[in-house]
């Protein structure tokens, strides 16, 4: 067996053999401690009454119980816990009113209830993984700026408005008309004072808890973030602390909701428990970012920035999901913190989420390839390798620049509602360039043709995620270039794809160069052509995508989950 496979066979061995023991109190029964709180926010699609149509749309989706080994924790670990889920449920409804509007107003309005869970899923009557269609009649289109700005709006109107009042381009306001018509941003710690007022109090009682100094730190610190708008302190907090088990990512944090212009940060949360024995195991890819960095098949001022090393790589098992996060396609998969600042100081954690992982390996990625891919190159599918394909994924966010080569901006500045595709379609195929740098560089071993056929299966599974997403249209983009380049083939006969290896690498290195001028040289038009371009489904791939919805491989999964559930 080679290096790279028992690396990660010991990990999942790890993971779902024999937790990792350390700091258990003997005495105390934590899922016992829970049992009897009530849990909100659980969807469960199997359960569902209500009509042909809504029961249809729920079946994109299948039902994944949220749970892990709680015996792990100390008491301390395990009162945390109701208070860390009670902050969730913050940011859970502060998302309804950043996405939507009036949560209950809503629901109640709903009478089916197979379509009144598809709203809850998808938070809104909007269908996230179908472009945001409508599910709902006479809801009309969903607005590209959510609810975060007025829905009679113009572009021009608020480039006008912003160019003196640099506040409503902020990550942390919401835009909303004043009296005279005008557009005023209001801070979120102002608009939604009582949810962060909440949140934050929650989380101070978490933190009488916890016995790690760093996790103490943290969690005061982002609670006073959250009702000040200023999270930077809590973001370098969260990068010191590495000893703790148990982690929350909570507050407005990415910006793909913001479909207007990617500016307005959307309220998250997870409630995390980290598998600690991965740091040592992981942290020497981090230490590899900088030769990788110097490697890129880019001219040397697309590569100038030097990636933080003090970066971390972890496991963990999530088991709470809430707003953002929550909404539609789940994330498998983090990589924070996203201030530029702190990225360049300490550089950033990435979190592979284990046991939604491999729900999403199990329940969707091996029946899609059972129909899409080739009989002779199915074998090829691993967990391991879809596992090594999203790790480096998140590492390769570190890579490339965080700022245009001209100074003026930061990339995400410059390709505004761009810059999240973007980004994740860098993160992908330089998370494939990494897989085979590292090959090449004998630092591990690894058979890249599972790397890449698990690749190009997960293409078909992201794009699923439909062109309202920036993983959908990152992935868009990505089967029209490698289709174009002759990375892969489809067989007319059998409607099976083969991934052709060599060709594959090529187009690897092209898209990576495109992506990483378009980012350094801050190309707004080019990306906006590039993306009209390229972020398409066409009419056979369509047919291929129908052909999974046929087998009802489900497109996405949503969550069983709640106090009382994660101990069982
Ligand atoms: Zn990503």
């Amino acid at each position: 067996m080679n290096r790279i496979t028992l690396l990660i066979c010991g990990a999942v061995l790890l993971l779902f053999g024999c937790q990792n023991g350390t700091g258990s109190s003997d005495s105390f029964d934590c899922a016992a401690s829970l049992s009897n709180e009530e849990s909100m926010n659980s969807i469960d699609v199997t359960m569902t009454e209500g009509s042909d149509y809504g029961r249809g749309l729920l079946s994109k989706y299948t039902s994944f119980t949220l749970t892990t080994d709680l015996s792990v924790l100390t008491e301390n670990e395990c009162k945390m816990l109701p208070h860390l889920f009670a902050a969730a449920d913050e940011m859970e409804a502060i998302f309804w009113m950043q996405t939507y509007g009036d949560r209950d107003e809503l629901l109640g309005s709903i009478e089916d209830p197979a379509l009144r869970e598809f709203a809850q899923i998808n938070y809104g009557p909007w269908d996230r993984i179908d472009g945001n269609a409508p599910f709902i009649d006479g809801v009309g289109d969903k607005p590209a700026g959510a609810n975060m700005y007025p829905s009679d709006m113009s572009k021009e109107e608020f480039e006008a408005a912003a160019a003196s009042n640099s506040d409503l381009a902020s990550l942390y306001t919401m835009v909303v008309r004043d009296a005279d018509e005008s557009l005023t941003p209001i801070a979120y710690h102002d608009v939604f004072s009582e949810h962060m007022e909440r949140a934050a109090h929650e989380l101070r009682a978490a933190s009488v808890f916890a016995d790690e100094p760093g996790l103490k730190r943290y969690l005061e610190l982002r609670a006073e973030a959250l009702t000040s708008s200023d999270y930077q302190e809590s973001d370098f907090a969260w990068m010191d602390m590495k000893d703790n088990r148990i982690d929350i990512v909570i507050g407005p944090i990415e910006t793909y909701e913001d479909g207007l212009y990617g500016y307005k940060a959307a309220a998250e949360a997870f409630v995390l428990i980290k598998d600690l024995s991965w740091s040592d195991r992981l942290s020497r890819y981090a230490s590899l970012l900088p030769m990788l960095q110097e490697g890129l098949p880019v001219p040397p001022e697309y590569k100038q920035e030097t990636p933080g090393t003090d970066s971390d790589l972890n496991a963990y098992d999530v088991i709470y999901y809430a707003g953002d996060t929550n909404a539609g396609s789940k994330t498998i998969a983090i990589n924070l913190p996203n201030d530029e600042e702190v990225q360049l100081q300490k550089g950033t954690r990435r979190l592979q989420l284990k046991n939604s992982m491999q729900a999403k390996f199990d329940k969707i990625l091996v029946p899609i390839s059972k129909v899409l891919i080739v009989d002779d190159q199915r074998e090829y599918i691993s967990f391991n390798a879809f596992f090594g394909n999203t790790m480096f994924h998140e590492v390769a966010h570190g890579l490339g620049i965080k700022n245009t080569l001209d100074g003026s901006s930061t990339v995400r500045g410059a390709l505004k509602e761009h810059a999240s595709a973007l980004e994740e379609g860098k993160a992908d195929v330089l998370g494939l360039y990494m897989v085979s740098k590292l090959i090449e560089e004998g630092e591990i071993e690894a058979d890249i043709r599972e790397n890449m056929v698990t690749f190009l299966a997960s293409i078909f599974r992201s794009i699923r995620f439909g062109a309202s997403s920036a993983h959908g249209r990152a992935n868009m983009i990505r089967f029209n270039y490698f289709s174009e380049m002759g990375a892969f083939t489809r067989d007319e006969e059998t409607g099976t794809y083969s991934a052709d290896y060599d060709k594959m690498i090529d187009a690897m290195n092209a898209l990576t160069e495109k992506i990483l001028r378009f980012q350094g040289d801050g190309d707004y038009d080019g990306v906006s052509a590039f993306v009209d371009e390229y972020a398409r489904v066409g009419s056979r791939l369509q047919m291929d995508l129908d052909r999974l919805s046929d087998e009802g491989i489900p497109v996405d999964i949503v969550f069983k989950q709640g106090l009382a559930i994660v101990g069982n």
